[in-house]
């Protein structure tokens, strides 16, 4: 990662603040009327302006604290962000999550410039309610970072977290990382220590998605993302360890028998997870910034869908280069909730060999349920050419892979409690196929000239003289 570009220094996306300034400075960073209400109003406003602007709500529900939502809903603002082209996005993110950078506690954290010992967050914090039907104001943006008790080893993910009392955050844990923490916990009869960080800058957001295993603290991948070690700081009432720039810190723990009814709530496949009894966070002590910003993600919006995709495509590269020489790039669609389906371009296969990609794309997260495989001259990255290869290179009798009752997402609606269908397609043209059968038209020197290009040599006459 010598070789990018960081105007001097860190990549832009290692602070969040000067984030902010970079988009406002360059019309991407929206500031509507001020005092919109948290109920609705905000997650509609961000909504509407998802993939085009971030936006900086003031006053939201009367609060002090703003909100902001839409930091990283582009595909090219998280290249940005890392300081390289978007083409080479998931590849330097892979490099990351392969080679983390440990730690460094430092003293003075801003983080910690106000503590807050009686947290009641129906007061102290804006926390919007977003989709018609959830259950009430969630937090949507915190890293949620637990400490192994045993080992010492953190994890971070994002967790959705109902405000159920003043102190109290309902949580949905997946059958992943915390979870195993809480179990390790519950097993040494001690509650997990955790923390919820909101408002960190765009590398450790980033990283906080990394498909990493279970003991590597993401927060070791933002210090390889940075390319020198995240400044942390120990909470005030635990031994985490979180983000010493942070702007928000939650700090609590989770007993593992205690529950209580969370959801529903509405989540990244654009359907509502399910109310049911679910652990339950609860707070200690609060420390923030001196004048903090509250970061929220809506649920379905770009922001929530891309965070899913550029971390694990990078995973799906490394994992898949790792064991095939022909797999060139991958690509995890809009349309696939950017969970589900996940496109893999190959080149110079063997017989057979597609096969192999699939069954081993499917396995290496449980998320994945369509593979589709397409050869080099079809552009991963546009869901439109993934198609076309469909239409024109795949025969369902021949190319279709179906695997049974395997592990999928407990939030695809169509599972039965997670459990479901994989699917692979093979839509790479047949190896022994006659050399013309499959060669794409193309017309000569198309491929020099550009829209602009042709308009700024346009001939000055107009047409509308000859007819
Ligand atoms: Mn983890």
């Amino acid at each position: 990662m010598d070789e990018r570009e960081t105007g001097g220094g860190l990549p832009v996306g290692a602070d969040l603040r000067g984030w902010l300034r970079r988009l406002a400075d360059t019309g991407r960073l929206t500031t509507p009327r001020a005092g919109l209400d948290l109920r609705f109003e905000v997650a509609a406003t961000a909504n509407v302006l998802d993939g085009t602007a971030a936006t900086f709500f003031r006053g939201p529900g009367g609060s002090d604290t703003p909100v902001v939502s839409g930091l990283l809903s582009h595909r090219d603002w998280m290249a940005e962000s890392m300081g390289v082209p978007t083409a080479e996005a998931a590849r330097t993110f892979g490099e990351a999550s392969e080679h983390p950078i440990d730690w460094v506690e430092v003293p003075d954290p801003a983080c910690q410039q106000v503590i807050t010992r009686e947290v009641d967050l129906t007061t102290q914090l804006p926390i919007p309610t977003h989709n018609e039907h959830d259950s009430g104001a969630y937090i949507t943006a915190g890293l949620l970072i637990a400490r192994n008790p045993v080992t010492g080893q953190q994890n971070v993910s994002i967790h959705r977290l109902q405000v159920t009392a003043p102190d109290k955050l309902g949580v949905l844990l997946l059958p992943r990382h915390t979870l195993a923490f809480l179990d390790e916990s519950a097993a040494a009869g001690q509650a997990l220590e955790i923390a919820v960080v909101i408002g960190v800058d765009p590398l450790t957001l980033m990283a906080s998605q990394a498909i990493v295993p279970l003991g590597v603290d993401e927060l070791t991948v933002s210090g390889a993302l940075r390319g020198e070690p995240l400044p942390v700081t120990r909470c005030v009432t635990n031994e985490v360890r979180v983000p010493a720039d942070a702007e928000i810190v939650l700090e609590g723990r989770i007993e593992a028998a205690e529950r209580a009814p969370e959801g529903p709530f509405g989540e990244f496949p654009q359907y509502y997870g399910e109310r049911a009894e679910r652990h339950v966070v609860t707070l200690d002590a609060m420390t923030t910034k001196e004048k903090p910003i509250f970061h929220t993600i809506v649920g379905g919006g770009l922001e929530h869908l891309l965070l899913g995709a550029l971390p694990r495509e990078a995973t799906f590269l490394v994992e898949l280069q790792r064991r095939f020489a022909c797999v060139r790039d991958v690509h995890l669609s809009r349309g696939g909730t950017c969970r589900y389906h996940l496109y893999v371009q190959v080149s110079g296969h063997k017989p057979g060999e597609v096969t192999n990609v699939i069954l081993s794309a499917l396995s290496v997260h449980y998320d994945v349920k369509h593979v589709v495989v397409v050869d080099a001259d079809v552009d991963v990255h546009d869901p439109m050419e993934v198609e076309w290869a469909v239409a024109t290179r795949f025969q369902a009798s021949r190319d279709l892979l179906v695997v049974d009752t395997a592990q999928g997402s407990k939030l695809d609606p169509s599972t039965v409690d997670g459990v479901g269908s994989k699917l692979g397609m093979d839509a790479t043209s047949p190896l022994d196929a006659p050399e013309m059968k499959f060669l794409r038209i193309r017309v000569p020197g198309q491929e020099n000239l550009t829209v602009d290009g042709i308009r700024a040599a346009a001939d000055a006459t107009s047409p509308v003289d000859y007819f």
